[in-house]
């Protein structure tokens, strides 16, 4: 089986807020074959920019577009490719929008090989551990502590047993941030886990004395506290938090993910779209078996990214979480027509070959840039 060519399509809706929601603005990939399997994938990040990366020509040595090393390769040999991009795109990629290119790329081979062998992507990741996944939700924490209560009580109607509230107001002041807590935690009650998300707030000395006063309040963990890239501050705040701490959505490559589980990080948060794919989280899980880590994926875009992500948690023994995106954007909502849906705090891995979604062709033509 041969690649005959690569479709990078840029979906956006008619008004994109500078608000932290990926829904709102995707690049999908489809990768068509000689055999007539296409697989797809999907890219969270400038959209334009990982655009270019697929469509750039062939250069000098390790600068060619994405396309132009795909056509013609065996689209089965998925770890040998992800090889392949990653070295002849290296004078301009190794971390950045390139690496966030090849997600998409690297998620759509995953989805052909298992067309193609009949086999759904999680058969072909590992064992299989689970036929459906805990599902927790994340929002921003509301702008009073009644707001966010409120929030807190539509995650409980949804029969969610798990939430995460960040960034908003959160991390300007210590009263208020326990205020927001307290709040969201008598909604919860004991039995639900509770997130919180710093969204970076913080320098070192002030994050080691929020972990401190989030303790009494049981939080499942406590997520980017510091810049992404205070390598050496995770390392310090790691070594006695009180409270486990995550991070890892910005971050790329396995080598990326080998570095935060060296300095201390609980719990890794690949994006599947963003990481590098499904070979990229496939090497994080493993390292984090090995590390006594938790791997809990980013995903917060789209139903391919969805299914990418519980693909990836279905083949991983202490893989029992996924991010669950409530967003009300069609390109969460509609663009996959078999969205896996919520049921009873959990979310079902599809059945089918691949990934085991179908686009809606409808919503790709409404929402495409520049067809
Ligand atoms: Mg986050």
């Amino acid at each position: 089986m041969k690649i005959t060519s690569v479709e990078p399509i840029h979906l956006r809706v008619p008004v994109v807020e500078a608000i932290p929601d990926g829904t709102l603005d995707v690049l999908i990939v489809k990768i068509h074959t000689d055999e007539g399997i296409t697989g797809v994938g999907e890219v969270t990040s400038q959209s334009y920019v990982c655009k270019a990366c697929f469509e750039a020509p062939r250069s000098a040595a390790r600068r060619h577009g994405l396309t132009s090393i795909l056509v013609g390769e065996n689209p089965l040999d998925v770890e040998g490719l992800w090889e392949k991009m990653y070295y002849e795109t290296n004078r301009y990629g190794r971390r950045g929008a390139a690496i966030h290119a090849i997600s998409g790329a690297d998620i759509a081979l995953w989805d052909i090989k298992g067309q193609y062998e009949g086999k759904r992507v999680c058969d072909l990741l590992g064992d299989v551990h689970r036929e459906d996944v805990r599902a927790y939700a994340s929002v921003l924490f509301g702008d009073t502590p009644e707001d966010t209560a409120m929030l807190a009580r539509e995650f409980v109607d949804l029969g969610l047993t798990a939430a995460k509230f960040g960034w908003g107001p959160f991390g300007q002041d210590p009263d208020v941030d326990v205020a927001h807590v307290t709040a969201a935690r008598a909604v919860l009650g004991d039995d639900r886990d509770l997130m919180v998300d710093a969204g970076h707030a913080w320098k070192i000395d002030t994050a080691k004395e929020r972990a401190k006063l989030l303790a009494p309040f049981n939080i499942g963990w406590l997520e980017e506290p510091l810049s992404q890239d205070d390598r050496k501050g995770y390392a310090e705040l790691c070594v006695d938090s009180p409270v486990p701490i995550a991070a890892g959505e910005g971050d790329v490559t396995h080598w990326d993910f080998e570095d935060l589980i060296e300095r201390g990080v609980n719990v890794v948060q690949p994006d599947v779209a963003f990481c590098g794919g499904l070979t990229v989280c496939r090497r994080v899980s493993d390292m984090c078996l090995k590390h006594d880590r938790r791997p809990v994926p980013h995903c917060f875009s789209t139903g391919i990214n969805l299914a990418a992500s519980l693909h990836w948690m279905a083949s991983v023994p202490n893989g029992d979480l996924v991010e669950y995106c409530l967003r009300p954007s069609p390109l969460m909502r509609k663009l996959v027509s078999n969205l896996p849906p919520l049921v009873n705090g959990r979310v079902p891995v599809p059945t089918g070959a691949g990934l085991g979604i179908e686009l809606d062709e409808d919503i790709i033509a409404e929402f495409r840039v520049n067809s």
